[in-house]
């Protein structure tokens, strides 16, 4: 699809984009929510929420079928919910681009990262302190400062907030790098691959080697970023990561996360703390009062796997799958650039872009700097039938979506703001 730069006058030339969509039917798959006025809704906020694939009822049902049809059972004969872990490995790995023993489907985004801290967390010497991203998600700083505690540090000092530079939203990879590089305080650095407050996607390649040439861990929160922005998280050397499943993987309120461990900590506990379903699948049921760690990431799980959760976390994984990455990012360009052209049209002054221009610097998701004072227009928008959200102190967030989302919708979105205003 090449229509990055594609001259789009009117809502019949953003129609005619969805004409020519290959990706167009997918959205048929989902429901999407009515509006107040009846139509679907414009949702953009699958960065928050995604939307909820048709199929996804039958999986739960086959789900609900086995057990009641296997019981116990249901755990190791064909029909049952025992394959589901192993079946989500191969398409989590592709979308973080890591290798499947790397990956694990388990818990939710912030027990993970408290987890994983509780292993990769590890103060020597005068490097005690952890590094995150100013405006950080509340989760990913409380998991931070409350590991610090536990670890007798101060998180008042012990957790270093990386700025961008005053008067500006972004943080730049040169000034992330420089303060790894400077400074000798640093444990480890926690980091989200697509800032949720900015949408600015992180540099991740130059972050992580400069972190470990100064012997710093990283971990990354791909909460944003999974099923989102590419990934190379082996290549890269992130040294953990951690996700949730109900942004961009529609997988459903609360759906399983999941958890990434880099191939080099595999045969090193690094004080993991452990739970007999991390246990190898071959002597797990043998009950044996040692853990025989699982193959690879697998070790980093606790409990039993929620089924039902993991059939949702299937439905919302064959979307991705059937679209393909490479095909949903380069639609997703397209939509967010259409969004950015059109935001560009409007009357100057009102509405500022704080996600970055640069494409590859973003994902679907742009942030709407309008004014503290204008939160009606927020409120406007949801009422007229657009599904967006408000961030204090002034930011509305939309996010078109590939799988679900037009470019009509785009348009469309944009006139009505372009009203309001
Ligand atoms: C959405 C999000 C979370 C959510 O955590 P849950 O524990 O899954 O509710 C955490 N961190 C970031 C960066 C997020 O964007």
């Amino acid at each position: 699809m090449v229509l990055a730069h594609a001259a789009v006058h009117t809502l019949a030339d953003a129609q005619a984009l969805d004409a020519a969509d290959p990706l167009a039917a997918f959205r048929q798959q989902f429901w999407i929510p009515p509006s107040p006025q009846g139509g679907p809704s414009i949702y953009f906020c699958g960065n928050s929420l995604g939307l909820q694939p048709r199929a996804a009822r039958a999986r739960i049902e086959d789900t609900m079928r086995a057990w009641e049809q296997q019981g116990i059972s249901g755990y190791f004969e064909a029909g049952g919910w025992g394959g589901y872990t192993e079946q989500v490995k191969a398409p989590l790995a592709q979308l973080v681009g890591a290798h499947p023993d790397e990956v694990a489907a388990a818990n939710t985004t912030t027990v993970n990262i408290n987890l994983l801290l509780s292993s990769f967390y590890r103060p020597e010497g005068s490097r005690r302190k952890i590094a995150v991203e100013a405006r950080a998600f509340p989760s990913d700083r409380y998991a931070a400062a409350s590991i610090l505690r536990a670890r007798g540090a101060d998180p008042r000092t012990d957790l270093i907030e990386l700025e961008p530079r005053p008067g500006e939203d972004l943080l730049r990879t040169e000034d992330v790098v420089a303060t790894l590089q400077s400074r000798d305080d640093i444990a480890l650095l926690l980091l989200a691959a697509v800032n949720y407050y900015t949408g600015q996607a992180f540099d991740l390649a130059p972050i992580i080697a400069a972190a470990h040439a100064q012997g710093i861990c990283v971990g990354v929160d791909l909460a944003h970023a999974i099923g989102n922005v590419p990934m190379q998280l082996h290549a890269w050397g992130a040294d953990f990561a951690v996700w949730c499943s109900y942004k961009y993987l529609n997988a459903g309120p609360g759906a399983v996360g999941g958890l990434y461990v880099h191939r080099r900590h595999h045969s090193d506990d690094r004080g993991r703390l452990e739970g007999w379903w991390g246990n190898a699948p071959a002597s797990r049921f043998l009950m044996r009062p040692w853990f025989e760690p699982g193959l690879g990431a697998e070790a980093w799980v606790q409990s039993s796997p929620p089924a039902p959760m993991l059939a949702l976390l299937i439905a919302g994984l064959e979307g991705h799958s059937a679209a393909g990455s490479e095909a949903l990012r380069q639609k997703s360009l397209a939509l967010t650039g259409l969004l950015e052209q059109r935001i560009d049209s409007l009357p100057p002054g009102r509405v500022q872009i704080i996600t970055p221009r640069a494409p590859q610097q973003r994902g679907a998701q742009l942030s709407l700097r309008v004014g503290a004072e204008r939160k009606d227009l927020y409120q406007s928008l949801m009422a007229a039938g657009v599904v967006c959200d408000w961030r204090e102190p002034d930011v509305i967030r939309v996010a078109p979506v590939p799988l679900y989302n037009t470019f009509a919708e785009v348009w469309q979105f944009v006139e009505l703001l372009r009203k309001l205003l």
